[in-house]
């Protein structure tokens, strides 16, 4: 179907084959491969690129051939290519390990930059900004129409790649929920430390990921329980000092000298 994009009463129309609700990793992939396939596609994106993301930044080699072929601007970087893995806890256990796989790492504000670009290159519709709110099925035109903050788009396919938080969500993944909150910290530093491994600390309410991304820096991403940054009155700086460094990995890493950026 050709793409048709008409605009009545204020109220944005369209037309595609497939309407994408989420452009996340899993959204930008699809859009691409479809829109390769000969598929006019409309991505429905409520965030805007490039944009920071609470994330360990290390992909797993299961998907490299896949992502360099969707997205050939990859292979203009240098990426770690991540063979090591390292695991420890507050105790003395620690236990390394050869990855069968193995993995690489880029920091997801490049990897959804360059999927965004081409995308949009190859014809990929882009509406950013903009929430789909609800969807319906026309059973005697074999449509879909999403309705969304900015007007309407009808497609005669409709994937939901909205993630973990949705307006979309299932019964059965409601049920699932456990509780409790976690926050997300991330920082984009550059520490001297061996770029093949990949690295997971536990710390009581929590654990951190580390591993190289692009231009030799490091993601240095930690989850922790939201009752921890309570305790320490929301002070990012005394929930490390009182819960991250009681892993002597943690503590030797976040007080090696670096150059922070603000990306956290
Ligand atoms: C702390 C943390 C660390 C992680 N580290 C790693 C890692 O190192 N390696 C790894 O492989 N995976 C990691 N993951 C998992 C990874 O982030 C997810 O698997 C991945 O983001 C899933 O991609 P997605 O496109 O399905 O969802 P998302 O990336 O969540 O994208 C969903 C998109 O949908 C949009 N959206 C939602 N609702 C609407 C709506 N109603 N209308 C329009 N747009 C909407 C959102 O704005 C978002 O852009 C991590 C996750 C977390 C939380």
């Amino acid at each position: 179907m050709e793409l048709g994009i008409s605009i009545y009463h204020n109220r944005l129309q369209m037309k595609c084959d497939v309407a994408i609700i989420g452009g996340g990793l899993a959204g930008l992939s699809l859009s691409i491969d479809l829109r390769k396939r000969g598929y006019s596609v409309v991505v429905i994106e409520k965030g805007n690129y490039p944009r920071h993301k609470v994330c360990g930044e290390y992909i797993s080699m299961e998907s490299h051939e896949y992502l360099y072929r969707l997205c050939p601007s990859l292979s203009q970087f240098s990426l770690p290519i991540i063979t090591n893995f390292k695991l420890s806890s507050t105790g003395k256990t620690e236990f390394q390990a050869k990855l069968d796989l193995g993995g690489f790492g880029i920091s997801r504000y490049l990897l959804e930059e360059l999927l965004y670009k081409e995308a949009t290159k190859l014809g990929v519709v882009f509406l950013l900004k903009c929430k789909a709110l609800d969807i319906d099925y026309d059973k005697n035109d074999t449509t879909y129409r999403i309705k969304t903050i900015s007007g309407d788009v009808t497609a005669k396919l409709v994937c939901n790649s909205t993630g973990r938080k949705s307006n979309f969500e299932t019964n059965e993944r409601e049920t699932n929920v456990t509780g409790t909150n976690y926050v997300g910290i991330k920082y984009h530093v550059k520490i001297d430390r061996d770029p093949s491994f990949v690295e997971i600390h536990n710390f009581p309410g929590g654990y951190c990921g580390i591993s190289g991304i692009e231009e030799n820096k490091t993601c240095l991403c930690y989850i922790v329980n939201s009752k921890n940054l309570k305790l320490v009155d929301n002070s990012i700086i005394d929930l490390e000092k009182k819960f991250l460094y009681q892993n002597s990995n943690l503590k030797r890493i976040f007080l090696l000298p670096n150059s922070y950026s603000k990306n956290r």
